[in-house]
């Protein structure tokens, strides 16, 4: 489509000599007429960058808000769950390969299903949903597709959920916050090599990322997909803590197990031991909230109260077991947790 159809605002600019450059994500494409994004799903046309997979949805399901991973949101409630198609990383362990890694062309655009975001919100509601994620890729790469569904479910009193890499602009932040509840950010390895040669990235945007969405007032939790060997060190891990804890020690960290995957086959999963080692560290640097995740047996899953050690949510995988938790706060010392739990 071209953007006339979107409410979201314009994030490309004509550069001259029929020149376009996208303002969405860190790589700053600049195209020539007809030329496509790195993400593959955006195209110059007419002088304008247009989505080629606004409202073609191709993954919808209802999730557990746990399974983002959000912890310090609306626990135990449902999201409606969506993506398109196209990813502006090619993480060579994508979970997802099959719709984040695409060709450009005709196929992206005849992609999925057609569904307005009023469909979605809808769909939303009806599936007993308290908010809409915008997950499985990039949501930076359908961006006035997600803008459009945001508006109208904060419109029908629904929560907005990013789960990104952290590579969009400041702009784009800028422009989707004050739609958004809360965002997960993968920072995926304290090595800019790693992000270089394993997702086609770089590091620092991402850093800068999970600052601006804080400082915007969006809700931040952030995962580190723990590869064996590869960027699990002690160094490393005490780093990415360090580096949250300077934002602030109440950000949720998610160390979750890799499992082989798409150009990566090797080497092979996360062991239970790697996922309890980061969390101690996580914990030993000062951050409050360390989960482990995507693998059982580890322990790490629950919620604690920060002052006393009660456990305030107690979890089993994706399910709430209990829940303490009384007005945000600990039952026990009165201490506040934070997190968005309204
Ligand atoms: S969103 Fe796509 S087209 Fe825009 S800068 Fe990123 S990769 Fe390029």
């Amino acid at each position: 489509m071209g953007n006339e159809r979107s409410g979201a605002p314009k994030m490309w600019q004509e550069e001259g000599d029929g020149l376009v450059r996208c303002l969405l994500c860190h790589h700053r494409c600049r195209l020539r007429e007809g030329g496509v994004g790195r993400c593959g799903v955006r195209r110059a046309v007419g002088g304008e960058m247009t989505s080629l997979v606004y409202g073609r949805v191709v993954a919808a399901n209802i999730d557990p808000i746990e399974k983002k991973p959000l912890y310090h949101v609306l626990p135990g409630s449902r999201t409606y769950s969506i993506a398109t198609l196209g990813c502006n990383f090619t993480c060579r362990h994508c979970q997802n390969a099959a719709i984040s890694q695409v060709g450009e062309g005709a196929a992206v655009q005849r992609s999925g299903v057609a569904r307005e975001p009023g469909e979605i919100v809808a769909a939303a509601l009806a599936g007993g949903c308290r908010s809409i994620s915008y997950t499985y890729v990039e949501p930076t790469v359908f961006f006035e597709y997600a803008y459009d569904c945001s508006l109208l479910a904060v419109q029908a009193g629904l929560g907005n959920i990013f789960v990104s890499n952290g590579y969009m602009t400041g702009q784009a932040i800028d422009h989707i916050a004050p739609l958004l509840t809360a965002i997960n950010i993968d920072l995926k390895a304290w090595d800019d090599d790693f992000y270089r040669h394993i997702c086609g990235g770089s590091l620092q945007p991402v850093l800068d990322s999970i600052a601006r969405c804080r400082e915007r007032g969006v809700w931040v939790e952030v995962t580190t997909l723990l590869i064996p060997g590869v960027n699990d060190g002690d160094g490393e891990l005490a780093a990415i803590a360090d580096f949250l804890v300077s934002l602030d020690a109440n950000i949720p960290w998610h160390v979750s197990a890799y499992h082989p995957a798409h150009l990566m086959w090797q080497p092979g999963p996360t062991p239970a031991a790697t996922l309890v080692r980061a969390r101690d560290i996580g914990l030993a640097r000062g951050l409050r909230h360390v989960y482990t995740g995507n693998r059982a047996g580890c322990g790490g899953e629950d919620t604690m109260c920060p002052q006393c050690g009660l456990v305030l949510i107690a979890r089993q995988g994706y399910r709430i077991g209990e829940m303490r938790l009384v007005g945000g706060r600990c039952p026990a010392c009165g201490t506040s947790l934070a997190g968005v739990w309204q």
